[in-house]
């Protein structure tokens, strides 16, 4: 049973992996941050050197990259193309190399020369040169057999088509890197995630016209079969290779030891934002032949050679501006506009700096060379900067005492139930004077949690916006259609859909209505506390007098903050303005009243595990109907603990420790004279 279900998940890790390597390799459109795909390319080889699985042919360990498409005749490397080893860190390093004396049973001292070349991040092609005449060209393809692009490849300026030298081998296949120059990625980053998949697909172009069309350069470092070649070293193979008329990359360098490897690492690196093309890590490659041929390979990448990569999630680069965002609630977000660099297969081009705090404390500034890092999906940031790399000239960066969209003072509050300063500054605009503020909040006002308005998402509402199309939320009611239907990316039919959309969304409740004026501090959970408390659409627009903003004190889970940003809000006569205009157009539906007298009057629950068909927040919608509460942790106030399939044990037995009753879903309904 044990095996089979390692096989199982092994199985089902390869098709994933495979899937991947489709839309990696084939279609130029990774579906997952590299990353992710390394992690699940290191867990399948976890597998299989723990467990007895039977091996897949095409787990990481035995295949290389994907099969040729059908777009394009197949064609066989006459010797393998294969990929290369990782290694991450300095620990990686001295395993390989140990690795190689072992393998080659020398001393320990043996000192081993290695050619050390910054990995271009394209992809790998293959051109076969007979007698000085450019043949045919592959791609790697799955490493056996290419897809024959010559074609393609024929279009590229960097490809010598006829070599006259006379120490040029009879026959031999020429083997480099195809990529595109950062500055040309520039007007492909709409199409492409990266420089890679963008050379990928445009040399893999059905038409070579259509490659000839966009700027492709070729980098030569390596030879697969050959006839007549007189070189005995990787070293003089690339001086040989610059002789026959092939571009070969600056930065390549001839190195032992594995200090002085990780000493160019880290200079590379550092140079890495300003070199004209993208690199991913540093191949290093034994540089004697005779050694790399007594070395060979393992099933799918030679036993001398192996890639240092780059930190997938860090990168340094440069800082080029500081740009200040103002959000929603008037929030002053600075962005750090760095030079583009890719991060794990993603090319960041800004930083969030958090706040004016955060920049004063770290004292960030223009022209900095920072450490800029991008975890999961969260917004990249700045991790550290390098003030000795900071130009003479450099200025503190002063942040604005002015918004810089309407000009008014911008100020930090003062919390008074922390009795601190806020973090973060703010533009003093109420209602919608500040345009950015005005544009956050209509975003806001269509979003998913609020009207929710299908086909009114937040590029459409900018533009929108910058057509003078809305100013202000009931404009959405009210819009244009036939001047949207003659807008570019629309036609007869969009609108209609956006015309349904919007006019469905007229019938909404008072909770939602509430959240989604974008009051400060009034999230989705104080929304519907208010809407409980004022019921009807008509008492909550009518709020003005004192005894009313006292009286919301009144309601558990509104606090001062809360009622006093209300209260700011209903002084100003825009959002008023909205407020009635919006009650106009829409059908705002009263807050069903939970009674004060009802079957859980007085009794408080916790719910810990999974229910069966019934959410977590059904339950509590079901408990507060029903004039119960709901309370988050376990603990003496704990009248219930209703407990679901896999339950905390710590609240299990927590509560048999205070003695507190524990039921299960049917005794819970059954208090409701319910059945499950
Ligand atoms: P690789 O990129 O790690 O290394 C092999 C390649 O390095 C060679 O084929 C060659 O093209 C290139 N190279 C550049 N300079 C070289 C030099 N001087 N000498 C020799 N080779 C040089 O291996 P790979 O198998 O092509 O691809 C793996 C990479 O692609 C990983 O970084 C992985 O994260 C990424 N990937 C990502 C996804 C995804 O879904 N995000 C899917 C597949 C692959």
């Amino acid at each position: 049973m044990e095996k089979n279900n390692i096989q199982n998940i092994y199985e089902k890790k390869i098709k994933l992996y495979q899937k991947y390597n489709k839309f990696y390799y084939e279609n130029n459109k990774p579906k997952v941050p590299d990353s992710e795909y390394d992690k699940l390319k290191k867990e399948i080889l976890n597998i299989e050197t723990n467990y007895k699985v039977i091996l897949s042919k095409l787990s990481p360990s035995k295949s290389v990259g994907f099969k040729p498409s059908k777009n394009f005749k197949k064609s066989l490397h006459k010797v393998p193309m294969l990929s290369l080893g990782n290694a991450f860190n300095e620990e990686d390093l001295i395993s390989f190399e140990k690795k190689i004396i072992n393998y080659l049973s020398m001393s320990k001292n043996f000192k081993i020369n290695y050619s050390a070349e910054p990995k271009i991040d394209g992809i790998s092609a293959s051109l076969t040169f007979k007698k000085g005449k450019f043949y045919k060209g592959l791609s790697r393809g799955d490493g056996k057999e290419g897809e024959d692009i010559t074609e393609n490849l024929a279009t590229i300026n960097d490809i010598p088509k006829y070599i006259s030298s006379k120490d040029f081998p009879e026959e031999i296949d020429i083997r480099g890197e195809v990529f595109i120059q950062n500055n040309d990625f520039e007007n492909l980053k709409e199409k492409f995630a990266n420089p890679r998949n963008a050379a990928s697909g445009s040399l893999r172009q059905k038409n070579p016209e259509d490659t000839k069309k966009i700027p492709l350069k070729f980098i030569a470092y390596t030879f697969g079969y050959e006839k007549g070649l007189e070189v005995n070293n990787q070293y003089d193979f690339i001086k040989k290779l610059s002789e026959w008329g092939f571009k070969t990359n600056p930065l390549n360098k001839l190195i032992s030891g594995i200090k002085n490897l990780i000493k160019n690492y880290h200079e590379i690196e550092k140079k890495r934002t300003n070199l004209e093309f993208d690199i991913d890590g540093i191949v290093y490659k034994v540089n004697d032949f005779s050694l790399q041929k007594r070395l060979g390979n393992v099933a799918n990448a030679p036993r001398w050679a192996i890639a240092h990569k780059f930190s997938s999630n860090k990168a340094i680069s440069k800082i080029l501006d500081i740009e200040i965002q103002v959000g929603r609630t008037g929030a002053l977000t600075p962005v750090a506009k760095i030079k583009p660099i890719n991060i794990g297969g993603v090319v960041v081009s800004n930083a969030t700096l958090h706040n004016e705090d955060e920049i004063n404390r770290k004292d960030i500034r223009i022209g900095d060379t920072a450490v800029i890092e991008r975890a999961g999906d969260v917004i990249p940031h700045i991790l550290s900067i390098d003030s000795k790399k900071r130009p003479k000239e450099s200025k503190k960066f002063l942040f604005p005492t002015k918004c810089p969209s309407c000009g008014s003072e911008t100020v930090k509050e003062f919390n008074i139930l922390t009795k601190k300063t806020d973090a973060v500054r703010r533009c003093s605009s109420e209602g919608y004077y500040c345009e950015k503020i005005s544009i956050e909040k209509l975003k806001h006002f269509v979003s998913k949690e609020a009207f929710n308005i299908d086909g009114l998402g937040k590029k459409i509402v900018e533009n929108f916006w910058k057509l003078k199309l809305i100013k202000y939320p009931q404009d959405i009611f009210n819009l244009d259609f036939s001047k949207i239907e003659n807008l570019e990316g629309w036609g007869k039919l969009s609108v209609q859909n956006l015309k349904y959309s919007i006019e469905q969304k007229k019938n909404i409740s008072l909770e939602r209505f509430i959240y989604s004026l974008g009051i400060r501090h009034i999230g989705l959970e104080n929304a519907k506390l208010l809407s409980k408390h004022f019921v009807s659409f008509s008492k909550f627009k009518n709020l003005s007098k004192q005894i009313d903003y006292e009286d919301m004190l009144n309601i558990d889970g509104i606090g001062e903050t809360q009622v006093s940003s209300i209260k700011s809000f209903f002084l100003n006569m825009d959002n008023k303005k909205v407020i009635n205009a919006l009650g106009n157009v829409l059908l705002i539906k009263d807050a069903v009243q939970n009674s004060d007298d009802g079957l859980l009057k007085n009794k408080t629950f916790l719910v810990t595990g999974k229910l069966n068909v019934i959410s977590r927040a059904e339950v509590k919608s079901m408990i507060e109907e029903n004039s119960g509460k709901t309370i988050s942790s376990v603990s003496k106030k704990l009248n219930f603990l209703i407990v679901g399939e896999k339950p905390t044990k710590k609240k299990v037995d927590y509560a048999k420790q205070l003695k507190i009753k524990i039921i299960d879903q049917a005794e819970f309904l059954k208090m409701l004279n319910k059945t499950s």
